[in-house]
């Protein structure tokens, strides 16, 4: 932080600043960008003037990685007669958060910010805590919270968050405030702590938090901490069910009207809830707090009937909107959360980042709709009239707008075949650029670790064996949903031999991963290729040997013919299916794992020259690299390439055999 604050302001901002990471980083009492903490300490103008400020956590931050620079500065004062106003719009009162930031360059305070401001101590905590959630979205959930707390929290029903929650908390709160009040609990939405240091505060939030789980011992059935762990270790992938997911992301993307990356939990607890017989019942009353609607819609999907879940979308909106706080236009009406017993749980998002919140955000529902309706009694989430207010707030929906537009290939899932090296992993580091979620196999286990992203999933895989491709696609469509794009990189040359002492099994070899394992592959993929919710298509990388093959070059060569054959004949078929296949022919691409400094050097010998002018020997006389012949594939996926198919794309700087 760039303001001059005085040495103490800066220890207790740095003190909250660690408390918010603290509470930020555990998963049961916020997620992905929830919750929110404030401090107040004095902020030192540029001519010596202090001014009491309230330091609020701004817009875009996640408590869990917030820094000093995540807190936006706020003059006290102001804030408190902002407060004093009897009616303030959303629109107002975010420019009049904008405009009083004691520094312009610090974050969108907090749309809460007037309630930190109003709470009469300096150390402010907020969370979603899943054991606070499943105390108060319950019939009885009040009575619930004085037999937990007693007096130690002041209770405030359910108000939707900004300035009317911040004058609604100010209507309850205590005159005089008695001494043994430490927290705050806000019915249907979260737990507010407050002390006078960021310590005391979090100390207040646990005391609180191990009351309701003391409670929720002491009841009837055991293990409830079990269940509020979210179940992540999702290790085995089940056969056969990839083509039955494609299908359905189809669906849910039509829906959307931009194709979604759906992501599958099968695991134990997941699958365990998803098997409920009073699944339909549960799962279809709300969220757990109203914050999570903007990511899982109202309620889930339960079952497979994508058309329904959007014609019971549509009554919602029409049912509501008349009455929404600003005029409204209808959202997609796909569902973000589908709950189906014999798939388990899958998640949609137009990123990998979405759908993975989704699901983070799911796996705390299921376990808090549990506990609720089976120890506290039923499960009773706020009415469908507010969670509309929420999901359809300018000011949450702005949230998912910091997000940015979306890349040219959100959305959409590339496999990709020998990607581990080489072209192929240039044309996964392009997708992935490009927004595209990436399945990468590959026989090398590196392949597992190539991108460090959400996006990417790599498998080892012998592409040799049906088995072994059938399995990556499994798994690969289990993590993203299905297949819209497929780059066919993986290849092998061979040893250099002439014909007449070609032996057969090295004619095989080379036959094995150049043509039979994508004849397999294109076998296993057209499936679910013809199951895209997008423009899908095949790049396969075949080689400038296919019109001007080498000396001592027989399998390859042919092998390249064969598969520029396959992928024609593939481009005839599938075009019905909306699926084009091109094949782009590289030559001297140098950055490949088929080419060492010693092949290099004595291939540029034998043509006299050094290895730089070897390297460019085309008629443009550049370089081709890996990552030109990855943009060139990229852009054969996108729009650009839409009406083209069965077309052979040379990307050699030109060659005077070819031309
Ligand atoms: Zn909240």
């Amino acid at each position: 932080m760039t303001s001059p604050e005085t040495g103490q302001a800066r220890d207790v901002i740095d003190e909250c600043v660690h408390i918010s990471r603290r509470l930020g980083s555990d998963p049961s009492l916020v997620l992905h960008g929830g919750g929110n903490t404030s401090i107040k300490a004095p902020w030192v103008d540029i001519t010596g003037t202090v001014v009491d400020a309230l330091y609020v956590k701004g817009s875009g931050w996640d408590l869990a990685d917030i820094e000093p620079a995540g807190f936006a500065p706020l003059p006290l004062a102001r804030m408190l007669a902002l407060l004093d106003l009897e009616q303030l719009s959303d629109t107002e009162m975010m420019r009049e958060l904008a405009a009083a930031r004691l520094d312009p360059a610090a974050p969108q305070p907090s749309v809460e910010a007037l309630l930190h401001a109003f709470i009469p101590y300096a150390s402010v905590l907020h969370s979603h805590a899943d054991t606070i959630l499943a105390l108060t979205n319950l019939a009885d959930g009040e009575q619930r919270v004085r037999e937990v707390f007693g007096d130690r929290v002041v209770c405030v029903p359910y108000v939707m968050p900004g300035f009317e929650l911040a004058r609604e908390v100010k209507v309850c709160w205590p005159q005089p405030m008695h001494d043994d009040v430490i927290g705050m609990v806000l019915m249907n939405h979260g737990l507010f702590t407050f002390g006078d240091t960021a310590d005391e505060a979090y100390e207040r939030h646990v005391t609180l938090i191990s009351a309701v789980e003391r409670y929720l011992d002491d009841l009837p059935g055991a293990g409830h901490n079990a269940l509020i762990t979210a179940n992540t270790d999702s290790t085995t992938v089940s056969q056969g069910c990839a083509l039955r997911l494609a299908k359905l992301r189809k669906l849910v993307s039509d829906a959307a009207g931009t194709p979604l990356i759906v992501t599958r939990d099968h695991t134990p607890a997941t699958m365990s809830f998803v098997s409920r017989p009073d699944l339909a019942d549960i799962a279809n009353r709300g969220p757990i707090t109203p914050d999570h609607v903007i990511r899982t819609k109202r309620v889930p999907l339960v079952g497979t009937d994508v058309a329904e879940y959007v014609a019971s979308y549509i009554g919602y909106f029409d049912e509501h909107s008349p009455q929404a706080r600003t005029p409204v236009k209808m959202l997609d009406p796909a569902p973000r959360v589908v709950l189906a017993p014999h798939l388990g749980m899958l998640t949609a998002g137009q990123r990998v980042k979405d759908a993975d919140i989704a699901a983070d955000i799911y796996r705390h529902t299921m376990a808090v709709i549990a506990i609720s309706q089976d120890r506290l009694g039923g499960w009773e989430p706020l009415a469908a009239k507010h969670l509309f207010d929420m999901e359809y707030w300018e000011l949450e929906q702005a949230k998912l707008r910091l997000a940015g537009p979306p890349a040219e290939l959100a959305g959409r899932v590339g496999f990709i075949t020998g990607s581990a090296s080489g072209i192929g992993r240039a044309c996964a580091q392009a997708l992935l650029e490009r927004g595209a979620a990436v399945i990468g196999a590959d026989l090398d286990q590196s392949v597992e670790t190539s991108f460090d992203s959400a996006a990417w999933c790599g498998i080892e895989a012998d592409l040799t064996d049906p088995a072994a491709i059938s399995r990556a696609l499994d798994a690969g469509v289990d993590r993203f949903g299905g297949v819209d794009i497929a780059v066919i990189s993986a290849g092998i040359f061979g040893a250099s031999t002439p014909i007449a002492e070609l032996g057969s099994s090295q004619w095989r070899d080379v036959m094995a991963v150049n043509v039979d394992s994508v004849a397999e592959t294109f076998r296993q993929l057209h499936p679910l290729l013809a199951a895209s919710p997008t423009d899908a298509s095949v790049v396969v990388i075949g080689s400038k040997n296919v019109a001007a093959p080498g000396i001592g070059a027989a399998a390859y060569s042919a092998s390249k013919a064969a598969v520029t054959q396959l992928a024609r004949v593939a481009a005839l078929e599938w075009a019905a299916d909306g699926i084009r296949v091109n094949v782009v022919h590289p030559d001297a691409v140098f950055d490949t794992g088929l080419w060492t400094t010693d092949l290099l050097g004595e291939r540029a010998a034998k043509y006299d020259m050094t290895v730089e002018q070897y390297k460019r020997r085309n008629l443009l006389g550049i370089e081709v690299s890996s990552s030109t012949v990855a943009e060139l594939v990229a852009d054969m996926c996108g729009p650009s390439f839409a009406a083209t198919t069965g077309a052979q794309i040379p990307i050699d700087g030109g060659n005077d055999r070819t031309v």
